[in-house]
């Protein structure tokens, strides 16, 4: 079966935005899991900083996916979130912690999109981050099904964070909806 024009396309794009990553953070990337397992900072704080190199990694390449403000059809497939995250967006977006939608399943949105934006956009989660295709348009993502676009995907930041999550007493990973369960009595 022949490729859809949009996955060759997110192949190109892919190759293009590892291209024009900015060599010293490309080198930051080398140096990361070291860089995480020798800092003094708890885990949390390493998160944090974590999610600020992926930041500026994804500025770089910003225009080279369709990934914008407004999207969301990701937000609808299972994201699978660590207790830590969780509690920092807690900490970080009170409110809209507050606000979440309960009693939600796969497929649905998931509890901190409203209005089609993501409420905790600045503490959102690792995986939110690393949610990034390189198709010309979202249109293969409106079919919410993995159809063999590329992602953004870098090893050492992949590491790090599995490094982090390992270093704190937190549960492991479940879908974010999960967290928002209300108790039924029967
Ligand atoms: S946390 Fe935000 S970006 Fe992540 S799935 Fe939920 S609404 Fe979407």
């Amino acid at each position: 079966m022949s490729e859809h024009p949009d996955v060759i396309a997110s192949k190109i794009n892919r190759a293009k935005a590892i291209e024009i990553i900015p060599i010293k953070l490309k080198n930051m990337e080398d140096k990361l899991l070291d860089k995480v397992k020798k800092s003094k900072r708890n885990p949390t704080e390493k998160l944090v900083n974590l999610y600020g190199f992926m930041e500026k990694v994804s500025a770089s390449f910003s225009h080279l996916t369709p990934c914008k403000k407004g999207c969301s059809y990701c937000c609808e497939i299972r994201v699978d979130v660590s207790e830590m995250e969780l509690s920092l967006i807690k900490s970080k977006a009170r409110k809209a912690y507050n606000d979440a939608t309960k009693d939600l399943s796969i497929g649905e949105p998931c509890p901190f999109l409203k209005n089609n934006l993501c409420s905790v956009y600045e503490v959102r989660p690792f995986l939110c981050r690393r949610h990034q295709v390189f198709t010309p348009t979202n249109d293969l993502c409106a079919n919410n099904g993995d159809l063999g676009q590329e992602l953004l995907s870098f090893s050492e930041v992949e590491r790090s964070y599995v490094h982090i999550l390992s270093e704190s007493s937190f549960e492991k990973p479940k879908d974010i909806r999960e967290y928002f369960q209300t108790e039924h009595s029967e």
